[in-house]
């Protein structure tokens, strides 16, 4: 059977073509645009004889420019390659070389470090998206890759061929490409979408990332799949996306917590926000305070969380209405996909909030592998189930509960602190706005818990308080013996905190 993820695309332009797909800034771009310049992208990239199954890399932001990209990689049969633009020329020099990419698509502002990397993983032609300003000398333009006439053709990948490489560094190593396939992502958008009814009327404000699996999957394949609209953000900025969610009357935000975090320091009162109808949560366990106060702010909206991985296409588990929903809970798995939580010999574990253990998952969302790397792949996907690194429960009603990654879990003195209960506990203070835990070797206990926060501007608690207001509510192993108060906390371009940073 044969079968291109870009036919969704194909299907919402033909039933609605002068719907508009995306907003940027001043523009906007109907679906029939969209399928068109996208053609045209497919046909460029034939022209320069890449052939079904090459790889190319795309890094840029949220632009139309990468939706273009994106959806023209694909009808041309090759494989999408969506690179992080925090990237230095190292990093993007290993990226190219370790997917094979044949090209590389940049933005102006990050055309430095991409062709110094294209030019070390042996002068990748690179080609430079710009917002008016000029095309480096060596570099090629974006609009090269419009040149070519739409001939509206669209590949016929199977069900199973890759459609994009996801750079992800897993439970452990350097960042490897997590393979998924047309079908997967196709599943995914359609089976997470249908859960909260999306529909043509719906229009998401796009500000995670693209080139990350929730901003893909969860964003723009969703939108694109049930002929929705996208308010395409460059990068997020409270203030802005306020902004946007008023004037486009956006009806879903899809967001990390520490974007609620950041909206919450707003004056969310003030705005009408009255369009919005869902606003999800994943990426990172979304503090139970932080979704009280926003909801309080926001009367009528529920935030809902799900859980999900780059190499689980995304959603994984959802908590799919206000009704259904149970706050600090990831949800139940989406259709097609079977969760369980197993012992370290991988026995499934029975329900209960004691019974922690692995998370595993099996079904339609998990990737095909890692690419080129069959021992990475065969650690990670043990008889048909993939190992997601993260620990959690089930209880007795089928919710799943993330404790925390099984990495980041500090043993201190033979006792197990799972650093999201710490955070928690530091996000019920009303000065506190950021709270990361982290474990630092210690020879004495093994570990020591150490916490990070950044506080409310100009609020007047110091770490001996913030200490104390933990020893009050933890039990005696597991309060921070080091607290140290940051500006803010290190974030990584999807909005995660980054924990290695602050091990660092
Ligand atoms: P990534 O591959 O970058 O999407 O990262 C996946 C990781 O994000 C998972 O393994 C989890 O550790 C974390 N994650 C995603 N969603 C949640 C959530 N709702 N609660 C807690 N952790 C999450």
């Amino acid at each position: 059977m044969s079968f291109n993820l870009a036919t969704m695309l194909r299907e919402s332009a033909t039933a609605r073509p002068d719907k508009p797909l995306m907003y940027a800034g001043d523009a906007a771009f109907t679906y029939a645009e969209v399928d068109a310049l996208s053609g045209r992208v497919a046909a460029s990239l034939r022209a320069l004889g890449l052939e079904p199954g090459d790889k190319v890399a795309v890094q840029l932001p949220n632009l139309p420019q990468f939706v273009f990209c994106y959806f023209g990689i694909l009808k041309a049969g090759l494989t999408m390659v969506p690179l992080n633009p925090l990237l230095t020329g190292p990093e993007v020099a290993y990226h190219l070389g370790d997917s094979d990419a044949r090209l590389l698509v940049t933005f102006e502002s990050l055309a430095a470090a991409g062709m110094a990397g294209a030019r070390s993983a042996g002068d990748v032609p690179t080609y430079v998206a710009t917002l008016g300003g000029s095309v480096p000398e060596g570099a090629r333009s974006f609009d090269e890759l419009l040149a070519a006439e739409d001939g509206g053709d669209i590949y016929a990948t199977s069900s199973d061929d890759t459609a994009v490489l996801l750079y992800t560094s897993g439970t452990t190593g350097k960042p490897k490409g997590a393979e998924l396939t047309h079908f997967q992502l196709y599943m995914n958008c359609t089976v997470a979408g249908e859960l909260f009814e999306v529909s043509a009327e719906d229009v998401t404000l796009a500000v995670l990332p693209f080139f990350h699996v929730f901003g893909l999957s969860s964003v723009l394949n969703n939108v694109v799949r049930f002929g929705a609209g996208l308010v395409l953000q460059p990068r997020f900025e409270a203030k802005v996306a306020l902004d946007a969610l008023e004037k486009h009357r956006c009806t879903i935000f899809a967001g990390v917590p520490t974007m609620y975090v950041a909206l919450l320091q707003e004056d969310l009162v003030a705005r009408d926000l009255s369009a919005l109808r869902a606003c999800i949560s994943g990426g990172a366990s979304i503090p139970g305070e932080v979704i009280r106060e926003f909801e309080e702010q926001v009367p009528g909206v529920v935030i809902l969380e799900g859980y999900g991985l780059s190499e689980t296409a995304s959603t994984t588990t959802f908590n799919v209405s206000a009704e259904q929903r149970k706050v600090l809970s990831v949800g139940k798995q989406i259709w097609g996909v079977e969760v369980r939580v197993v012992d370290p010999e991988g026995n499934p574990l029975p329900p209960g909030e004691d019974n922690v253990g692995e998370i595993v998952v099996r079904g339609h969302n998990v990737m095909k592998g890692y690419y080129n790397r069959p021992d990475a792949t065969a650690s990670a996907i043990k008889n048909g189930w993939f190992h997601t690194g993260d620990l959690g429960y089930q209880d007795d009603e089928g919710y799943f509960f993330v404790v925390d990654r099984l990495k980041d879990l500090v043993i201190r003195g033979g006792y197990n602190v799972y650093p999201r209960e710490v955070e928690e506990v530091l996000y019920e203070h009303p000065d506190v706005v950021e709270a990361a835990v982290i474990g630092r070797p210690d020879e004495r206990l093994g570990e020591e818990v150490v916490a990070f926060v950044a506080l409310k501007p100009g609020a007047g608690v110091g770490p001996a308080e913030l200490t104390a207001h933990c020893k009050e509510r933890l039990a005696a192993y597991k309060y921070p013996r080091d607290l140290q108060v940051l500006e803010a906390l290190p974030k990584g371009a999807t909005g995660k905190i980054l924990k290695r940073e602050l091990r660092r």
